[in-house]
């Protein structure tokens, strides 16, 4: 069971947390958790301040975030029981001190300290959770992820070692599981072969849950959110949109570019590869079933699953008769993408123009001048994106003209369809998506 910051964000979050756990104590869950919101990023800002050399600002914008610390511990462990988080604060308070001054000394690496000072969001919540837990009678005992996730050097973005990793989560949790023990650890930190501190990347908390519930054969991954799942469209366009049940793996990773909400594809590839179920639910509504992710999700023919979509698109067409017949033309455009970091969403192309999306346009001038050594360059703002998703499309003779049958009234910018046999997007003009979406909502829904 994970439980991302949101749900260990202050003392009445943290009571739907105790509330989850003990209601499924029985079928013996692990329990990972993020840092309590906003910590990991007050982390990252007292290491910036204290680079530049403010030691004492860059302490004292933690300050708030203990005292959320301290006020769930206050709440349900009674003063007069021995309390590990209570010292397990102090010792990180010091440490902290000690790595921040470390940076602006630049004594260590940098990206060195960076993720041992921002691990701390994950040491703290992992220890304050299993103290709670504890002070409501269940078994829970921390473990350390840092001794568990063995990684690459990569500071920052560390990749996981499976083997090790697994062999160690195996003998540990399993262990502890066996002794009747409900372990809790943090996500997102880990260490290198060399035992020095190191993280997964900004919401990597998913991840470690993944690579434990993988590496434990676990029946079934909970990720706990704020919200039940994955929807078959926007709820605030239709209001008949409901939680879509089962999804499969491709399509929620095609699904993952239209919501933070959403999982992304990478965190969860461990617990899928294991034949893991990957159930994503919502601590405010406990009950409800929430979206399941499964390796396979069983074709149902004729069935699209989700209508998805990003407004604030830019359209971007270059047209060169120097495409035609020739090659490297496509690596040329791509480069200037490249050298402006900018990510291109959908893209199409005919034998002497290719058109694409950005939802970045922060650089799309230079772009633009770029490009126009290759050919002519139109830049057209206002548009929606919009993707339907479904095993079905695969499936189903017939889907995507039935798709374009429903819209006939509607100008469609770009298509892109093929590159993914369960995903067919489209381009129109911003101001006709929300009647595009009840349109096929309603005709599939
Ligand atoms: N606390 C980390 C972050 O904010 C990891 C996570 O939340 O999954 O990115
Ligand atoms: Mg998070």
């Amino acid at each position: 069971m994970k439980f991302g910051g949101t749900s260990v964000g202050d003392v009445a979050a943290f009571q739907r947390v105790i509330n989850v756990v003990a209601s499924q104590a029985e079928r013996r869950p692990v329990v990972v958790v993020s840092a309590m919101t906003k910590v990991t990023d007050a982390l990252l800002a007292a290491f910036d301040t204290a680079k530049k050399g403010d030691l004492a600002g860059a302490i004292g914008m933690l300050e708030p975030h203990f005292a959320r610390h301290v006020e769930v511990s206050k709440h349900f462990i009674p003063d007069e029981t021995p309390n590990l988080f209570d010292t397990e604060l102090e010792f990180a308070r010091k440490e902290i001190s000690d790595l921040l001054m470390r940076a602006s000394r630049r004594s260590l690496p940098l990206s060195m300290l960076k993720d041992a000072v921002v691990s701390y969001g994950e040491q703290l919540s992992s220890r304050l959770l299993a103290e709670v837990l504890k002070s409501c009678g269940l078994n829970a005992r921390q473990f350390d992820s840092r001794r568990l996730v063995v990684t690459d050097d990569e500071f920052g973005a560390a990749q996981p070692i499976w083997e090790e990793t697994r062999d160690l989560v195996r003998l540990d949790l399993g262990r502890s599981i066996d002794a009747g023990e409900i372990p809790v650890a943090g996500g997102f930190i880990a260490a290198n072969r060399a035992g020095e501190t190191t993280t997964l990347g900004r919401g990597g908390s998913d991840y470690s849950a993944a690579l434990f519930a993988a590496a434990l054969n676990a029946g079934e991954l909970q990720i706990w959110t704020d919200v039940t799942g994955v929807m078959t469209c926007d709820p605030r366009i239709c209001s008949d949109a409901r939680t879509i049940p089962v999804l499969s793996y491709e399509e929620a990773a095609e699904l993952a570019y239209f919501g933070a909400k959403v999982l992304h594809p990478k965190t969860i590839k461990p617990a899928v590869d294991h034949g893991i179920p990957v159930r994503v639910c919502n601590t405010f509504e406990p009950d409800e079933i929430g979206t399941m992710v499964l390796g396979e999700a069983g074709e149902s023919p004729s069935r699209i699953k989700s209508i998805a979509h990003k407004k604030n698109i830019t359209i971007l067409r270059i047209t060169s008769a120097r495409m035609l017949g020739s090659y490297g033309f496509m690596s040329a455009v791509f480069q200037v993408f490249e050298r402006y970091r900018t990510v291109i969403d959908v893209i199409s192309t005919s034998e002497v123009s290719i058109a694409l999306t950005l939802d970045d346009t922060a650089e799309i001038e230079k772009i633009a001048a770029d490009l126009s050594r290759l050919g002519d360059v139109e830049v057209e703002p206002g548009y929606a994106v919009i993707c339907v998703v479904g095993n079905g499309l695969r499936a189903s003779t017939g889907l995507a003209a039935k798709i374009f049958s429903t819209i006939n009234d509607i100008n469609i910018a770009l298509v892109s369809h093929g590159a993914s046999s369960v995903n067919l997007t489209f381009v129109v003009k911003e101001d006709s998506a929300a009647d595009v979406i009840r349109k096929l909502h309603k005709d599939f829904f």
